[in-house]
């Protein structure tokens, strides 16, 4: 990327004092594996990567760089090259850089293209020789109303009416762990009226969830044969309005919870690992709780995966063939132009012959950034029948959808339609 000098990215080195840092910078400056150390860097900033790891083999490195969720390869390197790099980054992170098996921790800090960044450095020997992965560390926007997480206005609107409802039973998120599980969780405690109600989240001890404003934390440890019910005579003394419970272990957990929820008239927030609504719901049921009292109770269901969206500047359109728009469920004749990404390759030409290169605002990649793709499923009597009756995915699914339930692939498809992401991406999220 940067051929004869390093890019213009400046360090600050581990230290305790800023004149340790200085001195610590000044050892690595002069070393043949800065400018490398410094082209490696920045190339993570371009591209945002929230990792990079490092690969080191006995012949070469190989680079791969996290970005928006997905590896992608970087250019490999020779290992010579490689080690000369590897001293200088843990020269930079306060780390013994002879030091190749037992692993090592350290961070720096970078400034460039104006922006100040985090580094931290992770190195440990592995069967084939070292692994070293450098997360990027940088303040991301604090996302917390779900329609910030990309919700649809008009979902927003029926959540809120849902979660405000004093009326309401349990509502239930669920995600894929890694994948937006907190942020749909604390994106459904964004949306409901914390100032007029009180609200808590019964949390185990030390967790240190990140706190939702005005929703109070009571804490609770299963090392003392503790769980998230424990604490309750004493919070009833509190006279609670909503309970939030992000934890459920038990199938008898859950009975407790459901009871009380039925008996103090109580909402309840929880939620569970899944994939999508229907997902989350089989293995709440899973857990072997009583079904008929749970669904009885259950007011919806929220999920959100994360899903990839078209780079803005170089997104190509197209137009799609009738075929697709059937298959997509979409109405003919409404969608004029779908869109799918620009994927880069090397010696790619353009109508003149003349190479092109790839995209600034996603490094050819496609795609640049990722939204939350929800699915908001409501109850009614005849899926809280087929629940108890028959829970099966197949089953469930024809009972969603004979009550109008919009899936998460219907979802997708309006973004698809809207031109935000494509066809393949939202294929790719579904299957995984
Ligand atoms: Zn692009």
């Amino acid at each position: 990327m940067f051929e004869e000098h390093g890019p213009p990215i400046e360090f600050t080195a581990a230290g305790d004092t800023p004149e340790e840092q200085t001195t610590n910078l000044k050892i690595v400056r002069p070393s043949p594996g800065f400018d490398p150390a410094s082209e490696l860097c920045a190339e993570a900033i371009i591209k945002d990567a929230d990792v990079t790891v490092l690969d080191f083999s006995p012949q070469q490195v190989t680079v791969r760089f996290q970005i928006d969720g997905l590896w992608h390869a970087g250019t490999p390197m020779d290992r010579e090259m490689g080690d000369y790099m590897l001293a200088t980054l843990k020269q930079l992170a306060g780390v013994d850089y002879r030091e190749r098996r037992e692993r090592q921790t350290g961070n720096f800090a970078s400034l460039y293209l104006k922006k100040k960044q985090k580094f931290k450095l992770v190195s440990q020997g592995i069967q084939t020789g070292e692994r070293v992965a450098l997360y990027l560390d940088y303040k991301r926007p604090p996302l917390d109303k779900p329609e910030d997480l990309g919700m649809r206005a008009s979902m927003g609107k029926q959540l809120r009416a849902i979660v405000n409802d004093t009326n309401m039973g349990i509502l239930m998120s669920t995600a894929v762990p890694g994948e937006g599980y907190t942020a749909v969780w604390r994106g459904m405690l964004e949306a409901t009226d914390r100032l007029t109600r009180d609200f808590f989240v019964m949390e185990h001890v030390g967790k240190n969830e990140p706190e939702v404003i005005n929703v109070y934390p009571v804490e609770y440890d299963s090392a003392k044969g503790e769980n998230p019910m424990t604490p309750m005579k004493q919070l009833m003394l509190k006279e609670p309005d909503v309970l939030a419970f992000p934890d459920i272990a038990s199938g008898k957990l859950l009975d407790q919870i459901v009871s009380h929820s039925v008996t103090h008239e109580m909402p309840i927030f929880t939620r569970i690992p899944g994939k999508h609504c229907l997902d989350g719901l089989l293995r709440l049921v899973a857990l072997k709780p009583d079904v008929k009292k749970l669904t009885d109770r259950m007011t919806a269901v929220i999920s959100m995966r994360l899903i990839r969206l078209l780079c803005e500047d170089c997104k190509i359109g197209f137009q799609p063939h009738p075929q697709m728009i059937h298959q997509l469920g979409l109405p003919q004749g409404r969608v004029a132009e779908l869109f799918k990404p620009m994927v880069y390759q090397p010696g790619m030409v353009d109508e003149n012959d003349v190479e092109i290169e790839p995209c600034s605002n996603c490094s050819g990649i496609g795609y640049r950034g990722r939204t939350g793709l929800f699915e908001l499923l409501m109850f009614n009597d005849e899926l809280r029948q087929a629940l108890v009756s028959n829970p099966r995915l197949d089953q469930l699914s024809a009972v969603a959808k004979r009550h109008g339930h919009v899936s998460m692939q219907m979802e997708g498809v309006v973004m698809i339609a809207g031109g935000r992401t494509s066809v393949e991406e939202l294929q790719r999220v579904l299957k995984s």
